[in-house]
């Protein structure tokens, strides 16, 4: 017993010696260090940074302010009514009736309650249990348009599988449909898209989402769609791949109530397919997490129903907030790539000296009094040159702190 102890007592000093599946998954997100230290998560970083100097934090996306009355008041409802204990596995009832509804109502979705939905720890459970379920060993690979959120490349190399990226360039992130098709092979078990995509801000066209299914049709994959920002498209409405000819049945849809009603602390997600699908999900999901926020999901269910101008009323106000966001950011002196939909505004820093967009974001706390993320940390450590210059702001913050942020950039980059 003393010498378990004390080998392990030990090896807190030599992180590198506890062998498991921790390393392989700080590896894949790009945080292991040579010396097998482990760095925090770039939101962690850069949240940290902002506490510490004061300077205004739009680098990890979350909103400063609460989302719909309606939502927190049934929140606080369930509470007080004794939702207080486990739900059941796939989810309060309610909830999975309002997610089906709402998947009918805005997409014409048929989705059934009882079988083919699950509701999850957020997005980020959504996936990190898909992909443990349905990947099968190191011979299979997950496709990617990178830059990609970094739960992917982590929960990836978890499963114990091959990442395989497809690049997005700026400035309009579209991925090329040859290279994509190239990358895509009977190896190939999970075609992994964000739609609308953190960090760029693109909502991919209909000829890269038909390409995706008949990619998938064709090497029989399965198709996963991470939607959290499908209320937050700007331009046309969010069409999800689930929708196209041949896609549902092969097509695990993910989406989560943070970023829609500004409860990212809530951390209610959920995913749907076809039941098959879904059942091997849930036979992962429940020994992640087994259930989670009982008073919560019926607060969501309430949530989606909520009238269609609720809706377009959050999408509006956040493309308001880009543009302010995009004003101030060009009067510092930066290229804006605007973006179609999501969290963020992508910014060009090599006029203003931000050429190494890593160095630029570290040292921006202190010298602007701003927090922003430099693209290359969403890039595999071996193409984060094509992203040099790149800087992620969010601008999901009330308007004044937009101002503000604008303004310390401006005199900044004076
Ligand atoms: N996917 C994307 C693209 C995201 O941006 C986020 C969070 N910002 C998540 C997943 C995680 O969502 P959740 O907080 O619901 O786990
Ligand atoms: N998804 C949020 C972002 O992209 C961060 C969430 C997190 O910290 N993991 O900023």
């Amino acid at each position: 017993m003393a010498k378990v102890s004390f080998r392990y007592g030990l090896s807190l000093f030599f992180m590198s010696v506890i062998p498991g599946a921790w390393r392989r998954t700080a590896a894949g997100a790009g945080l292991l260090a040579a010396d097998g230290t482990v760095a925090p998560t770039i939101f962690a970083e850069m949240s940290a940074a902002a506490a510490r100097t004061g300077a205004i934090n739009l680098g990890q996306g979350f909103p400063d302010e609460d989302g719909p009355v309606e939502v927190l008041e049934a929140a606080r409802a369930a509470i007080a009514g004794g939702a207080n204990q486990y739900p059941p596995g796939r989810g309060v009832p309610d909830l999975l009736a309002a997610i089906s509804e709402h998947q009918r109502r805005f997409y014409g979705l048929d989705i059934d309650p009882d079988r083919e939905v699950i509701v999850t720890a957020g997005a980020t459970e959504a996936l990190t249990a898909a992909l443990l379920a349905l990947i099968d060993g190191p011979d299979d690979e997950v496709v990617v348009f990178e830059p990609y959120y970094d739960s992917y490349a982590a929960a990836v190399a978890l499963a114990g599988a091959k990442l395989v990226t497809v690049p997005l360039r700026a400035p309009g992130f579209q991925p090329d449909l040859d290279r994509f098709a190239a990358s895509v092979s009977d190896r190939t078990r999970i075609i992994l898209v964000n739609d609308p995509h953190n960090p760029t801000g693109a909502v991919f066209g209909a000829e890269v989402l038909t390409e995706v299914v008949r990619l998938a049709q064709r090497h029989d994959a399965v198709i996963i769609t991470d939607e959290v920002y499908e209320h937050l498209a700007f331009h046309a409405p969010h069409m999800p791949i689930a929708t196209l000819p041949g896609a549902a049945e092969r097509t695990l849809t993910i989406s989560s109530a943070g970023k829609t009603f500004s409860t990212t602390g809530w951390k209610i997600g959920w995913i749907h397919g076809p039941a098959a699908l879904i059942t091997a999900v849930l036979t992962v999901k429940q020994y992640l997490t087994y259930v989670n926020g009982s008073p919560f999901q019926p607060a969501i269910a309430a949530g989606l129903r909520l009238p269609d101008a609720y809706f377009a009323d959050a999408a509006a106000a956040l493309s308001r907030k880009h543009e302010i966001l995009g004003a101030g950011l060009r009067a510092a002196g930066f290229t804006v790539l605007p973006p179609q939909g999501g969290y963020f505004t992508v910014a060009d820093a090599t006029d203003i000296g931000g050429a190494d967009s890593a160095a630029f974001c570290r040292a921006l706390p202190e010298a602007a009094g701003v927090v922003a993320i430099p693209l290359s940390a969403f890039v595999s450590e071996a193409h984060r040159d094509a992203y040099t210059g790149l800087v992620r702001f969010a601008a999901c913050k009330r308007v004044e702190v937009l101002e503000e942020a604008a303004a310390r950039l401006a005199a900044f980059g004076r």
